[in-house]
């Protein structure tokens, strides 16, 4: 438990317009689990019964995962109850963060949640700057904000080289949902 406990954390985001961001981020999460340490993870913007969540409840002593967004943003403009759902996602995080209960924290779609105005980029680098040294942070979605990117250990941004979507590909169950 001491190893585990003691060890340095850091801050990872996964970003970019290519495929692999939130695949990366429950990649990292099933890794973890198989080490035995316990992830949370906050899913901003999406809601829904996704593949990755009933395969991650088989996990649910090592993997937690709440929702707290009202569903995908296409071309909506924010409503009062997005952003009280994504404050709480916030106060969460934080909350989760103070505790010694989880290893690894995930924010799913985080960099999106700021975009889109839910919460300000100051909540986030809030959260980066004041996480607890032995704790791993991962912050998952789109156009992650460059001051983001500048206090983070390591950024990866996924580069479409090809995308079927834009062949008219829709998401698919099991692939991409
Ligand atoms: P994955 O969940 O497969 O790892 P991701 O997390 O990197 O992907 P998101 O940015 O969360 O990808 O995109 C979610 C969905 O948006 C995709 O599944 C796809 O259907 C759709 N989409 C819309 N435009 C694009 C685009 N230009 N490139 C890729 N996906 C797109
Ligand atoms: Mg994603």
């Amino acid at each position: 438990m001491g190893i585990k406990k003691s060890r340095k954390g850091y801050t990872q985001v996964y970003t970019g317009n290519g495929k692999g961001k939130t695949t990366a981020a429950i990649g990292l999460a099933i890794r973890a689990a198989g080490a035995g340490l316990k992830v949370f993870i906050a899913q901003f913007i999406k809601m829904g019964d996704y593949s990755e969540i009933k395969a991650l409840k088989r996990f649910s002593d090592l993997i937690t995962v709440e929702q707290f967004g009202l569903g995908r943003f296409a071309n909506r403009i924010p409503a009062p109850a997005d952003i009280k759902a994504a404050r709480k996602g916030l106060e969460r995080v934080k909350s989760v963060l103070a505790t010694d209960e989880y290893n690894i924290v995930i924010m799913e779609e985080a960099n999106v949640a700021v975009k889109l105005g839910l919460f300000g980029v100051q909540d986030l680098l809030k959260i980066i700057i004041n996480k607890p040294h032995d704790k791993e942070l991962v912050i998952t979605g789109r156009g992650a904000s460059p001051r983001v990117i500048e206090i983070a250990d390591l950024v990866t941004e996924m580069k479409p080289i090809k995308h079927y979507f834009q062949k008219g590909v829709p998401a698919r169950v099991g692939i991409e949902k």
